[in-house]
């Protein structure tokens, strides 16, 4: 670098600009994936909801909170994921670039690098990749809303998603009928269409589906050893409730991880 730093052409460095994320603010990374109509249609994923591709971005997201340790909670759901940096992370001294762009391209990486562990006879088509946005939140209830909105947009894009594909694929109908179908319903319309029409209940779907993805940073008792381990959890709770949040009382507090009581040691990640 010393070559470098006397060069004539150095002063182009001087042009480079940095923004330095606000002190005190939650700090919000969401990726999302970039034309994942498509992609999902490419790689023929279950519809409305191909689980594997679901345990695939849970992945990406768990290698990205296990290199950052200042991510006190992730939530994901189809192919956006949002990770929170606790307000007192001095990570590269809170640049901007820099912390969106390590995150960014790390769940990226990872999403390609072990697509094969999910998708083990399918060939990815082309490389995909993700767009990615920081947003700061000054107060805990910005912060809890901010979740509460990305939740909510789960459960109703599901609510859609699972009657537009019943419609479809056990209705018989085709994509613009079924969408003419459901124009102008609200939740419940499609509750019953699904009931009546389908014999599903929604109220059964699978939680991973209908909540998304949490991910929590909890210290366990390791069952075999029995030493403190720390372990990046799944949850699927429902984050809009005051009682996720009064279980979960590390998060706001801005302590990385709390002792939890797994169930069992089947669910050991
Ligand atoms: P930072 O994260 O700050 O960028 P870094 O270790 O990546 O740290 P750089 O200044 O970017 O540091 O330098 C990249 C380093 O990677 C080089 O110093 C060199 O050691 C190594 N490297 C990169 N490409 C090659 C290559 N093609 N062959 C051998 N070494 C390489
Ligand atoms: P953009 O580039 O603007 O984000 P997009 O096509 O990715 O465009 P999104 O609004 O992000 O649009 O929606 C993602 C789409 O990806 C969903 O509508 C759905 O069709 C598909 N998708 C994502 N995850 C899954 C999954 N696990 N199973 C089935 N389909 C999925
Ligand atoms: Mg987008
Ligand atoms: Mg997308
Ligand atoms: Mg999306
Ligand atoms: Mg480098």
């Amino acid at each position: 670098t010393t070559a470098m730093a006397n060069s004539k052409f150095e002063y182009v460095k001087s042009f480079e600009s940095e923004d330095i994320l606000l002190p005190n603010c939650w700090i919000v990374v969401r990726v999302d994936g970039k034309g994942f109509h498509k992609f999902s249609k490419k790689h023929e994923f279950d519809k409305p909801n191909d689980a594997g591709a679901l345990r695939l971005m849970n992945k990406a997201a768990t290698v990205v909170m296990q290199e950052y340790k200042d991510i006190v909670i992730a939530y994901g759901h189809s192919d956006e994921y949002s990770f929170v940096l606790r307000k007192e992370t001095f990570i590269y001294n809170r640049r901007k670039d820099k912390i969106m762009t390590y995150l960014n391209s790390l769940f990226t990486s990872a999403y390609v690098y072990f697509w094969k562990d999910y998708f083990p006879s399918l060939k990815m088509k082309y490389p995909p990749a993700f767009d990615s946005r920081v947003v700061l939140y000054p107060s805990d209830e910005n912060l809890r809303n901010y979740l509460s909105w990305r939740q909510a947009d789960c459960h109703i894009n599901n609510l859609y998603n699972t009657a537009f594909w019943a419609l479809v694929l056990k209705g018989g109908l085709s994509n613009s009928e079924a969408e003419k179908k459901l124009s102008g319903t609200v939740s419940s319309d499609k509750h019953e269409i699904l009931f009546k029409q389908f014999d599903i209940n929604y109220n059964n779907e699978p939680v991973l589906y209908k909540k998304g993805t949490i991910l929590l940073r909890k210290a366990i008792r390791h069952p075999f050893h029995g030493k403190r381990r720390q372990v990046i959890f799944p949850f699927h709770e429902d984050l809009i409730q005051p009682a996720f949040w009064d279980k979960h009382t590390n998060i706001l507090l801005g302590e990385v991880s709390q002792f939890y009581e797994y169930p069992s040691k089947e669910l050991l990640p």
